[in-house]
């Protein structure tokens, strides 16, 4: 592969890392299910083993199924090399855990996913390294809460609920003159609308459950950096902690990875239409999008996104949580679950997270309902939508 065509999105998903020579010139790349590799020499072993990250030693380090997807997403992500671990969760971990010791201090966006919040206050606390939730999408604010022991600003953009974002490559600078590393967890825009690396940002995270696999089959996490830091992360969380995918899941990603741009392409557009549809609905109070032209933050996203893909949220125009159950019922093209990225559409309603016993009430509005945009027709989806406000 010439230089110039280094992130070519063709080259990446049709050709890099596939070595067909070694495996029969099958066109898909075979499953290596086997957990460790046999050595010819002394020699050999000792290379390898003084080179676990890039050999094929032991199927908790490398494996060559894995590989195939490790050089695809580090490419896709504009960096020098990719892990893939066992979920986003791990691969947030990983990223986070892997530039902090006892003493130190994070800096991290308001609303994060709410595991990363939890590694934060419930985990990482534990050791000894403290946090601040700050309002991120003002560079100001990010300055002010810069300590001498600050030494991570882990970034969110968009959010995957509201969708605020960050101004990465302001970000990046203000860490780089600080001397902290960045970190964003990327999962809402995937590699195809957002290389966050182009940016200066140090590290990026993907819950690869999402769009990258794609189909709702599988659950699995990305890095993506620097060869040093890459080389770093894997030497010490991933195979301390045994941060494994299996080569079936690997296999699965780099299938669903064939037709990423085709889908996001398909759930960007569709998304857009049913963004238009509810901005004009008069029983829709407000609509979150970042491609929202009166989205305060339109500018800074059509900057650096060239694609929001298929989320969206919403508040019903309505005083009554009757409607909100009898909108929901009706909604019945929506599956209601967690998660989003595969091919069928999604529906959460932001009331399961009131009124619970024992519990404060979450800050985001009863009437809120967030939306992912599948695969199907949204001339389909749209119909459904019109059908469920019609009965409120
Ligand atoms: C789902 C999600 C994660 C966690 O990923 P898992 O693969 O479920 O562990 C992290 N960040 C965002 C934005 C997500 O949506």
């Amino acid at each position: 592969m010439s230089t110039e065509n280094k992130y070519d999105l063709n080259e990446i998903l049709i050709h890099l890392g596939e070595e067909r020579n070694n495996y029969f010139q099958a066109i898909a790349p075979p499953i290596i299910q086997s957990s460790n590799f046999v050595f010819n020499s002394i020699e050999e072993l000792k290379r390898k083993i003084q080179n676990e990250s890039s050999e094929f030693v032991y199927s908790r380090g490398n494996n060559p199924t894995v590989s195939i997807l490790r050089q695809k997403m580090a490419a896709l992500e504009h960096a020098e090399d990719a892990l893939i671990v066992g979920s986003g969760a791990s691969a947030i971990s990983a990223a986070i855990i892997s530039q902090v010791k006892s003493g130190d201090h994070i800096i991290c966006v308001q609303k994060p996913y709410s595991w990363t919040y939890k590694l934060l206050t419930s985990f990482l606390n534990r050791f000894n390294v403290t946090y601040s939730f700050v309002d991120a999408s003002d560079i100001e604010e990010i300055k002010k809460h810069i300590l001498p022991n600050t030494r991570i600003l882990m970034l969110e953009s968009p959010n995957s609920l509201t969708f605020e974002i960050q101004d990465l490559e302001a970000c990046a600078a203000l860490a780089k003159q600080h001397n902290l590393v960045t970190i964003i967890d990327n999962s809402h825009c995937s590699p195809i609308f957002q290389n966050p690396i182009d940016f200066g940002i140090d590290i990026v995270v993907h819950s690869a459950t999402k769009y990258i696999c794609g189909h709702s089959d599988v659950v699995m996490g990305v890095i993506c950096s620097s060869r040093k830091i890459i080389l770093e992360i894997f030497n010490s969380e991933v195979m301390t902690l045994g941060l494994t995918v299996s080569p079936n899941d690997a296999f699965l990603a780099l299938r669903g990875l064939r037709t990423l741009p085709l889908r996001l392409k398909r759930v960007d557009h569709s998304a857009f239409i049913v963004f238009q549809f509810l901005k004009s609905h008069p029983k829709v109070l407000r609509v979150y999008y970042p491609f929202d032209p009166d989205n305060p933050q339109f500018k800074l996203a059509k900057k650096q996104m060239s694609g929001c893909g298929g989320l969206i949220s919403f508040e019903v125009n309505t005083d009554s949580k009757d409607n909100i159950h009898t909108f929901f019922k009706a909604l019945d093209k929506f599956l209601c679950a967690v998660s989003w990225g595969g091919h069928e559409s999604l529906k959460m309603p932001s009331l399961a997270f009131h009124d619970i016993e024992g519990q404060e009430d979450s800050p985001i509005p009863w009437q809120m309902f967030r939306l992912y945009i599948g695969l199907e027709d949204c001339d389909y989806l749209i119909e459904n939508l019109k059908d469920a406000f019609d009965q409120i």
